[in-house]
Order: C-alpha cells, then sequence, then structure tokens
C-alpha cells in the first residue's frame, strides 16, 4: 500500500512540476500598459497592452489581462495612452554612409555660395592636411542664386585637403583642383561612359563638377577608412537609428566595399550591439561569388541577413541623368543615361536572369520612365522564361512612371520602394526638369498602391533624413519642402496615415520576406515596437513631422528610452 502511494506521488510529480513550470512560463519579462497599440493587423488592429517573453511578444490584449502576466521580475511600464506602431522598417539606406555622414561636413542647409566657402574652410582648418572632405549633401536648388558650385570657390580655402563632396541625391559630387589633380583630371580627359567631367564652356577647363560615373575617377583614390573608424560610424548610424524608432534597415550596400561594411555588422552581430535588424545587399556586378555559394535569398538570421542584389538602371533627375522616354523639359538634348551596370548592352538581363534561377532577391534602382520600363519589360520576359516563384522583385526609387509600367507593378507583382521624403524634396523643381504632366505620375504612391503593388517605404538616408515619422509626414501631406504647396504637390497621390505606416512596417516585412516575424503586432512576433509621444491618429497630419520617440524596443529589449537619456 504504501509503495504504491509513493508510485502514485512519483508518477504525477512530473506533471504538477510541468504544470509550474508553465505557469512560470506565463510570466512576462516586459509589459507594456494602457497603451494605445496599432497593430497593422486587420484581425485586431488595436490593443491596450503587451506582454514580451524574451524576444516576442507573448500576449497582446487588454490591460487587465496582460496585467496578469506580471511576475516579481517582470518590467512593467505604464503608457499613459501613448501610441504605439510596430518597430520601423527602413527599407532603403546607405546606412554606414549615413553614420559617416553624421560626423562629416554638412552642407544640406545652405542657401548661399558664402556659407558653403565658410563650411568648408572651417572643416579645412579642423583636418590634418592631406585629409579628405567629403559628404556634405549640398543642394544648389535651395541657394540663391541657383546655381552649381565650382572649385573655384574652396580652392582658395582648402590648398592642403582633397575635397569630395557630394550633392545630396549622390549623383554629383563637387571636387577642387587637389581632389581632380589626385584623381589625374584635366581638361584633355574625356567623360567615362556613363558620367561626365563638367568642363567651363569658355576655357574647357574642367569646373570640378563630376556626374555618376565620373565621380569615381576622384573617389577611387580616397583611401579606405579603418575597421575601427568604420565601427564607430556603425555605432553613430545605430544610434540615430534607435532614437528614431527605426528597428530595421535594409542597406543598398552600393560601394565596392561593401564586405568591409559586412565586416563590421558581423562585429556588432557577434558583441551583440546591433540595435537594428540589417537587411544588406550586395552589388549585382557580383553575382558571380553569390552564385558559387549557392546563396539564396535571405541569408541569415533576424539580425544580420544577406538580402540578394542591388543594381543601377539609371541616374537621378536632380543630376539630369535619370533616363526617360522624352528629353528633359530644361534641356531638349538631354534624355538622361543609363547607368554603367546597363553596359555592355544585355548584360542587365543577363545578371537578373542568373539571379532569378538562383532564388536570389533583386533591388534595381531605376528613377526615369524609360529606366523603368526596361527593367520591368526585363523582368515580365524573366517570369515568361522561368514560371512563377516568390520573387519579390523590387525597383528602388520608381519615380517616375507612365500609366501602362504603374499597371505593371501590380501585374507583376514588383515592390515599389520609394523615399516619401524625396517627393517633397524634389517637388520643388520637379515641374521644371520634366514638365507638368510627367509630374501627375511621378512619385505615385497612391496609384501604385490601386494598382495591386507593394509600396515599401524607406528614406534613402543620407541622401534624405532618416526619421520615419518625416517620411509619413511626406506622404500622406505632399507639402513641398519649400512651402508652396500646402494642399500637397499632386494631392490625388497622398498616402491615408494607415498606409504609410503600413508601408513603414509590416509591407517593409513583406519586402524582406518577413512578415510572418515582424511588422506588425501579434502574439509570436518579435517583439519590435516604438512608442510616440503624440498619436499620429489624433493630431493633425502636418504635425506628424515634429512628433519624437520615446521608447524603441528591439527583439524584446528596450534599445531607446528618452526620459533615460540626456536627450529629452
Ligand atoms: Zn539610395
Amino acid at each position: 500500500m504504501r509503495i504504491a502511494r509513493w508510485l502514485l506521488i512519483l508518477s504525477v510529480l512530473p506533471l504538477i512540476m510541468s504544470a509550474c513550470q508553465k505557469a512560470g512560463d506565463d510570466v512576462a519579462d516586459t509589459v507594456l500598459l494602457n497603451g494605445s497599440f496599432w497593430t497593422a493587423e486587420p484581425s485586431q488592429p488595436w490593443a491596450e497592452a503587451v506582454a514580451v517573453d524574451g524576444e516576442r511578444i507573448l500576449r497582446l490584449g487588454r490591460t487587465a489581462d496582460i496585467k496578469k502576466l506580471v511576475g516579481t521580475k517582470t518590467r512593467v511600464k505604464d503608457l499613459g495612452g501613448a501610441l504605439v506602431l510596430p518597430g520601423f522598417i527602413d527599407c532603403h539606406t546607405h546606412f554606414l554612409k549615413g553614420g559617416f555622414s553624421l560626423s562629416s561636413i554638412q552642407l544640406r542647409d545652405v542657401t548661399s555660395r558664402e556659407e558653403f566657402v565658410r563650411r568648408v574652410e572651417v572643416k579645412a582648418q579642423e583636418l590634418e592636411d592631406g585629409e579628405w572632405i567629403l559628404e556634405g549633401n549640398w543642394d544648389h536648388e535651395q541657394m540663391t542664386p541657383v546655381e552649381l558650385p565650382r572649385k573655384e570657390w574652396i580652392d582658395a580655402v582648402s590648398p592642403k585637403n582633397p575635397v569630395c563632396v557630394s550633392r545630396y541625391d549622390l549623383h554629383i559630387v563637387l571636387a577642387n583642383s587637389r581632389a581632380l589633380e589626385i584623381g589625374g583630371i584635366t581638361r584633355s580627359t574625356k567623360s567615362p561612359d556613363g558620367g561626365e567631367i563638367q568642363k567651363d564652356p569658355v576655357t574647357g577647363e574642367p569646373t570640378g563638377i563630376l556626374r555618376d560615373a565620373a565621380i569615381d575617377l576622384v573617389m577611387r583614390h580616397i583611401p579606405e577608412p579603418s575597421i575601427k573608424t568604420r565601427v564607430k560610424a556603425a555605432e553613430a548610424a545605430l544610434r540615430h537609428a534607435r532614437e528614431l524608432g527605426v528597428t530595421s534597415v535594409h542597406d543598398m550596400a552600393d560601394a565596392s566595399n561593401y564586405g568591409a561594411s559586412f565586416e563590421v555588422y558581423q562585429e556588432l552581430l557577434k558583441e551583440g550591439k546591433l540595435t537594428a535588424r540589417i537587411y544588406f545587399y550586395i552589388p549585382i556586378d557580383d553575382i558571380d561569388f553569390l552564385d558559387k555559394l549557392r546563396l539564396k535569398s535571405p541569408y541569415g538570421n533576424g539580425w544580420l541577413s544577406i538580402a540578394g542584389l542591388k543594381g543601377f538602371a539609371d541616374g537621378g533627375l536632380g543630376a539630369s541623368t535619370a533616363y526617360f522616354f522624352e528629353p528633359y523639359s530644361d534641356n531638349p538634348k538631354n534624355s538622361g543615361l543609363l547607368a554603367p551596370q546597363m553596359f555592355p548592352e544585355g548584360i542587365m538581363e543577363k545578371r537578373l536572369e542568373q539571379a532569378d534561377k538562383d532564388g536570389l532577391q533583386v533591388a534595381i534602382h531605376a528613377i526615369g520612365d524609360r529606366a523603368n520600363a526596361i527593367i520591368l519589360d526585363i523582368f515580365k520576359s524573366i517570369a515568361a522564361r522561368n514560371g512563377p516563384r516568390d520573387r519579390r522583385w523590387r525597383i528602388e526609387h520608381a519615380q517616375h512612371l507612365r500609366p501602362e509600367e504603374i499597371k505593371l507593378f501590380g501585374e507583376l507583382g514588383v515592390i515599389a520602394s520609394v523615399q516619401p521624403f524625396h517627393a517633397i524634396d524634389d517637388g520643388r523643381w520637379a515641374e521644371a526638369k520634366i514638365g507638368m504632366e510627367r509630374c501627375r505620375t511621378t512619385y505615385a504612391f497612391k496609384s501604385l498602391l490601386d494598382a495591386g503593388a507593394t509600396l515599401a517605404l524607406g528614406s534613402d538616408w543620407p541622401v534624405a533624413p532618416l526619421n520615419p515619422l518625416i517620411g509619413i509626414y511626406a506622404a500622406v501631406t505632399r507639402q513641398t519642402t519649400d512651402g508652396k504647396n500646402p494642399g500637397g504637390w499632386f494631392p490625388e497621390q497622398k498616402l491615408s496615415l494607415e498606409e504609410a505606416i503600413k508601408g513603414f512596417t509590416l509591407d517593409g516585412a513583406k519586402t524582406e520576406f518577413s512578415e510572418g516575424e515582424k511588422g506588425s503586432l501579434a502574439e509570436g512576433k518579435l517583439a519590435d515596437l516604438v512608442v510616440l509621444d503624440q498619436n499620429l491618429f489624433e493630431i493633425t497630419l502636418e504635425k506628424i513631422k515634429d512628433v519624437r520617440v520615446n521608447l524603441t524596443i528591439v527583439g524584446g529589449k528596450i534599445v531607446y528610452d528618452r526620459t533615460e537619456s540626456a536627450d529629452k
């Protein structure tokens, strides 16, 4: 009898213990209560509270229910009604470049020649002789008078420092005489394919302005930053991202030295210092490398993955190198340029075909209507040849489209990866460049959605600000930055607030094949979320650009808390 009772106790003991353990599992690491959670999930669009266990969302629901998951070690935050969104996913950045730009010369807001020269002078004085002055992000369209800068402006203030500062669209640089000398550029140097060395029409001398492929003649002489300098840039970029609620970024690592950037991310991953998930693109020229590895998109884990391949079909609008069917309205002799990666003819199609066979995702930069048409046409014929597959092809910028191309985005299921800030920025001068008619289907976000395309939103940082709230503001108001379109520039293309947030969250996740893991707030998904200081759904749309992030959580970890940071 006694033995039998003991046996009974022993046999039920594991059941009792597992029940206890189960109860233990149901205690959350962190709970956020009394919030206003917009989930991006149609089945449960709003919730009041969330419980996080490990890196994932354990439960989402009413505060009273979530409170039951609080244990002795649970971190509890009362949000006091604040709005919570899924963490922002930025589908187009040059992330490490952005990190470098945070500490380089700032020319983005310069409106006069005098100020331009003064800032170069100040920077040159900060640096050692021979050190390069780079980045800058100047915008001659906002200078009075509107004129491209020239090397003569800055030669006298930077005699011992080579200068190679970019226009914010990265398609034009200004080089000083020292940099041109290092690049071996003289009056007799011919412009390379896909680029231009601008020469003075009177003297024949280079003016210092280099476009697209010509930029590399100077850039290739810039010494590589050390790994330590790169890590510092990446850390600065990550800090900037978490302060803005950006929990995932797509890094369009266009440069030939992308391996060094990837090395930095691996280093930070190993040290547990990544506070944003990185989805990393490799230049399409290197497709053979991924082919040999038999790498399939996406490769990696939730923190660091190799996305696939990034290529270029043309240049940019500001530099008049975006490739159009019709000439530019302000220059009847110019219809733009195809990018160097389009040569020799047929190479882009060959690479895209190979990528498709390899199962690699591709993201192709196309700005002008003709560049978009060419890429869509290639996509269409590859799909016809190779049959259906979940490809998630992307076109980056998809800026100027004819109605027939807009339709094709939907039909082929091509993701339009667009950056709303460019619309309110370029909207200041796009009409002068390409005329009213083409502008009707420029940055045609709403038409793309209506055509059934997925709209992935991003910033293009450092070309534009990284702040997704500025991107959302731009998408829903389309108010140009010069204040001249208070009702919105081509207002019929405005997105609704929900559409814009989805573009920076769930549709961003779709763009990287990870909508099952993130992009919305749902039980079992990664706990990537952001708490804002104002409710976007309750304020006037103009105010969205001033909203700030109070709290950023990535994988269940609080990576930014404004109440604890020095910067309040
Ligand atoms: Zn870009």
